[in-house]
């Protein structure tokens, strides 16, 4: 029984843009840059100095806490170690390493039991692939013994990107060894690879291959954003609502996306590091939209030329979909662990109007799948009320923008909230 969330909208897709070229391309950059952080957390502190020899696979960076390794995407020679720009904003210190494209690879050992597990999830540098970038094993360490349904999140719902559809059309069963392997050392009672109706390609290649997974169902869901938002399927796979501030394990569930999924088996089960994912490079202002395997450190710049370059009309260039995604000024900027998507856009699909006006339509109240009120949330914004953000829950706001794309009066909705949120983290402090 599929259980249906609150709100949503219906965008449009543009998803076949990016599968006309259907070859898988792997790219080969002359040059990386590997920042030392690419997850939620402390960030890594480099291992290595200007001028040694690294291989693809070796660890180059490392810390302590809430942190997770990064690693050589190719073998090469490091040439700097120093602040670039990184697609969240603010300049990261990274390792820059000359591709000797020489190959060389080091791999990890392979686990034998649950601990060692858990220790070769965190050593391959494991992130969450859909976005979020949280360290796997210990969102795998707190699932233990505190789930009972484990969900493989392939619903890929933001417009455009088509990079998790491409690995379960192309390469399913790591998807499915890495379920099967987290479902042994979670204990989960019931565990599901969640995709949306429109993936008839992966869900065909999927069909073929479950019959060896008995104990994994399909949950085939009606395209709807943002499904693919934690919560959102959560309650669409089990029915279950995760309360506000609360973390999915509260409902007994743990999500992880199916890049991640993948990750994890080649980890584990090939010693592989974290070290390449599916990028889609797609939109209306780039000349030959498609999927490519790409070394982590990969620029921008190189995605795009390799794809045929950009339109003189570019709007904007986005990392991730043009609902939640990240607009990049420097295209420098290298593809992270999360990055998912290089979006070329001739114009912005969720742009505000000049003079925006309210028109106390309700729409946006409609479509938050979250339950917020969007309308007085952007008024006590604008008008510094904390208090009355607190009372709204504007922390809950996951960005989604289902409100800014409904909205005839073009508020600059979103953007406002990132603002209310500061307020509000700022008020905390005091
Ligand atoms: S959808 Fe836009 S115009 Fe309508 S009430 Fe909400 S904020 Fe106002
Ligand atoms: S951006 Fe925030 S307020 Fe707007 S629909 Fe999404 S969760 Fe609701």
């Amino acid at each position: 029984m599929k259980h249906l969330f609150f709100g949503g909208i219906h965008p449009k897709y543009n998803k076949e843009m990016s599968k006309t070229i259907p070859e898988l391309r792997t790219i080969e950059p002359g040059c990386v840059v590997i920042p030392m952080s690419q997850h939620i957390g402390a960030p890594c502190v480099p291992l290595v100095k200007v001028g040694d020899r690294v291989k693809k696979g070796q660890k180059i960076g490392d810390g302590e806490g809430l942190c997770v390794p990064v690693h050589a995407s190719v073998s090469g020679v490091v040439r700097a170690i120093e602040p670039r720009p990184h697609v969240k904003g603010a300049p990261v210190n990274a390792v820059v390493i000359e591709n000797d494209f020489k190959n060389e690879s080091v791999t990890m050992p392979i686990p034998g039991n649950d601990d060692e597990i858990l220790h070769a999830i965190r050593e391959a540098g494991i992130v969450g692939m859909g976005g979020a970038a949280f360290p796997g094993n210990v969102k795998a360490l707190g699932a233990m013994g505190n789930v009972d349904t484990l969900i493989a999140n392939g619903c890929e719902c933001e417009p455009y990107i088509t990079a998790d559809d491409t690995l379960l059309r192309t390469s399913p069963k790591p998807v499915l060894e890495g379920m099967s392997l987290l479902r042994r050392l979670l204990d989960s009672k019931r565990t599901v690879l969640a995709v949306e109706d429109n993936k008839t390609e992966a869900i065909a290649e999927l069909k073929k291959l479950l019959p060896e997974y008995p104990h994994i169902e399909l949950a085939i869901l009606p395209t709807r954003y943002p499904q693919g938002s934690e919560k959102q399927l959560i309650q669409a796979v089990t029915g279950r609502q995760v309360p506000p501030g609360q973390l999915p394990v509260k409902v007994g569930c743990a999500v992880f996306n199916v890049s991640t999924f993948a990750a994890i088996c080649r980890a584990v089960t090939e010693g592989r590091a974290l070290t390449e994912r599916i990028v889609t490079v797609s939109g209306e202002a780039i000349a030959q939209p498609q999927n490519f395997i790409v070394p982590i450190g990969t620029s921008f710049h190189d995605l795009i030329e390799i794809a045929g370059g950009l339109h003189d009309k570019t709007e904007r260039v986005i990392s991730g979909g043009p609902m939640m995604g990240v607009a990049q000024s420097d295209l420098s900027v290298p593809v992270v662990k999360a990055t998912n998507s290089v979006l070329c856009l001739l114009r912005d699909v969720n742009g505000a109007a000049e003079n925006p006006v309210c028109l106390r339509c309700g729409k946006c109240v409609t479509v938050c799948p979250m339950r917020l009120q969007p309308l007085y949330m952007y008024r006590f914004t604008n008008a510094g009320r904390v208090d009355e953000l607190n009372r709204m829950n504007l922390m809950d706001c996951m960005e989604c923008g289902c409100c800014a794309f409904t909205c005839p009066g073009k508020l600059p909705l979103v953007e406002t909230f990132r603002k209310g949120k500061q307020m509000v983290r700022e008020a905390q402090k005091k």
